[in-house]
């Protein structure tokens, strides 16, 4: 058995044409349905629904031989034990720094004051300021980061950010691009070498369907 952890959403949709391309098709809905393991077509393979966080831990540990997800959330995690064959160009975005509007971020930065920072991101918010030599203080928050400028929380937020119409909504702009991410498709190594037919064919279509072999 094969089993193949996605997050519902973005991912999961954006991943069932790839999936089509291996010949393998997802039989529940998970909009639908409240199961956590769906079957597919093919009797060998099965998708669990775990949370986009959680997918690197599930594949790392085995408990998914494969799974799909961001960058940001496989750089918050760290690396350990999960090699990434592709990038999958999909769920593309950026991770940015963004402020209130009016806040004057350059001064700010060129003064050498203490920033707030909140970010979920608080890896890539420390490496990134890090290396520009700009004194953060983060403050590690799980959702609804627009909401720490405007209250006083943060002077700024490290987000995604894709069409930017969250920012904008929330007078919000964004004041440096830190990175683009996009979907990567991560694999246990003693899976890969355990169940190497079944996995490679299922990596290999993918690669095909991305046009990248
Ligand atoms: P947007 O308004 O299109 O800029 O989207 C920004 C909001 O969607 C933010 O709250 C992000 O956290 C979330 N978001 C955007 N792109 C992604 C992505 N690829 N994966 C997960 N969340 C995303």
């Amino acid at each position: 058995m094969i089993t193949l952890a996605l997050s519902k959403g973005r991912i999961f949709d954006e991943t069932l044409p790839l999936l089509k391309a291996a010949g393998i098709e997802v039989l529940d809905d998970p909009e639908k349905t409240r199961k956590l393991i769906l079957a597919t077509n093919q009797p060998d393979v099965r998708v669990v629904l775990v949370r986009a966080t959680d997918v690197p831990t599930y594949v790392q540990y085995g408990g998914a031989d494969l799974g799909i997800t961001g960058l940001d959330t496989l750089i918050e995690h760290g690396n350990d034990g999960l090699y990434q064959p592709l990038d999958l160009q999909i769920a593309k975005c950026r991770v940015s720094v963004a402020v209130r509007e009016g806040f004057d971020y350059a001064a700010a930065v060129r003064q050498g004051a203490r920033l707030r920072v909140a970010t979920k991101y608080v890896a890539i918010a420390r490496d990134f300021f890090a290396a520009k030599g700009v004194h953060v203080d983060l403050i590690k928050l799980y959702g609804s980061m627009e909401l720490a400028p405007l209250t006083g929380l943060a002077d700024a937020i490290v987000d995604l950010v894709s069409t930017g119409n969250t920012l904008k909504a929330n007078n919000l702009v964004e004041v440096e691009r830190i990175m683009d991410i996009s979907s990567r498709l991560v694999v246990n190594q003693a899976a890969l070498k355990l169940k190497r037919e079944p996995m490679r064919r299922i990596i290999d279509a993918f690669s095909r369907a991305l046009g990248q072999s």
